[in-house]
């Protein structure tokens, strides 16, 4: 009988965070997977749980991840931790689930901190549809493109970022999606300093360039209102009709095409090309 692998968030600034389940699942598994393993022993340490520890990161994933699916196959469980918060979100951990799933093993998400939903339900912004963007990239080009492929998102969008990182990409955004757009900062989130400024894009670049922003930060930036088209009026019509007439358009067949485009009753462009 094939193991399991399970993926085990842990606390994102906060040990009393960690879940009973958490622990127990800490504890009955054969081995733990961990992105850093001084980290981990840290936690274990708190939690009074001596577990035998293989690391897992992003520059040895490829060859550890052959290894600890070969173990889970052979029979083993294996518990997933990340620095912090939920594992496989912006985190290593993606691609062993994915390996795991290839290879028929089950794979049991426990739920947890997670900085993304712990930062968008405190935000204030719309919470109904959201999208998670995770880093942006530090190429400046990359980052652009990014930003410039979000620039009419509806949807509230969620961004990680690294305080050394943040005032550049205040800059980046408010190019892209304008000052006047609204952002939550969320930083040191569940720690003794947790704060959440409630701004615009301008307002926060304004802040952070007197006073550096420190530790960690999850941005939540509102969606683009969209665009309202105002109604046409008759004039709008008439205007229309006319101009399909000088181009050879019979009135009735310009009627009709100019009530689509304009959302208008045919009755009314009628009447108003009469006009
Ligand atoms: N997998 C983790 C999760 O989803 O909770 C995130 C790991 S990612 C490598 C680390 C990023 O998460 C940080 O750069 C920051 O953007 C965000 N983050 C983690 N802990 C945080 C906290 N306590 N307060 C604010 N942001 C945090």
């Amino acid at each position: 009988m094939p193991g399991m692998l399970y993926l085990v968030p842990t606390p994102i600034g906060n040990l009393g965070d960690i879940s009973q389940r958490c622990r127990e699942t800490l504890e009955q598994a054969d081995f733990i997977a961990a992105e850093d393993t001084r980290v981990s022993l840290k936690l274990l340490h708190y939690l009074g749980i001596k577990k035998s520890l293989v690391s897992y990161f992003e520059h040895n994933k490829a060859q550890k991840g052959e290894m600890i699916v070969q173990r889970i196959l052979e029979g083993e469980t294996c518990a997933l931790v990340s620095d912090a918060g939920s594992p496989a979100i912006s985190d290593p951990g993606e691609e062993l689930v994915k390996q795991c799933a290839e290879a028929g093993i089950t794979v049991c998400a426990i739920p947890g901190p997670c900085a993304v939903i712990t930062a968008l339900s405190i935000s204030g912004q719309a919470t109904g549809r959201f999208c998670f963007e995770g880093f942006l990239s530090t190429a400046k080009k990359s980052r652009k493109e990014h930003l410039e492929s979000l620039r009419r998102e509806p949807r509230t969008m969620i961004f990680y970022e690294a305080p050394h990182k943040l005032l550049n990409t205040l800059e980046d955004m408010a190019e892209v999606f304008g000052a006047d757009r609204p952002i939550s900062l969320c930083r040191e989130l569940t720690k003794l300093h947790e704060e959440v400024v409630r701004t615009t894009l301008g307002g926060a670049i304004e802040l952070y360039q007197d006073q550096p922003p420190k530790g960690e930060f999850v941005l939540v930036v509102a969606g683009a209102v969209p665009e309202e088209k105002a109604a046409a009026t008759p004039e709008d019509a008439a205007r229309r009709v006319a101009e399909l007439m000088e181009k050879g358009i019979s009135r009735k067949d310009a009627v009709k095409q100019a009530a689509t485009e304009l959302d208008l009753p045919k009755n009314i462009v009628y009447d108003a090309s009469l006009r």
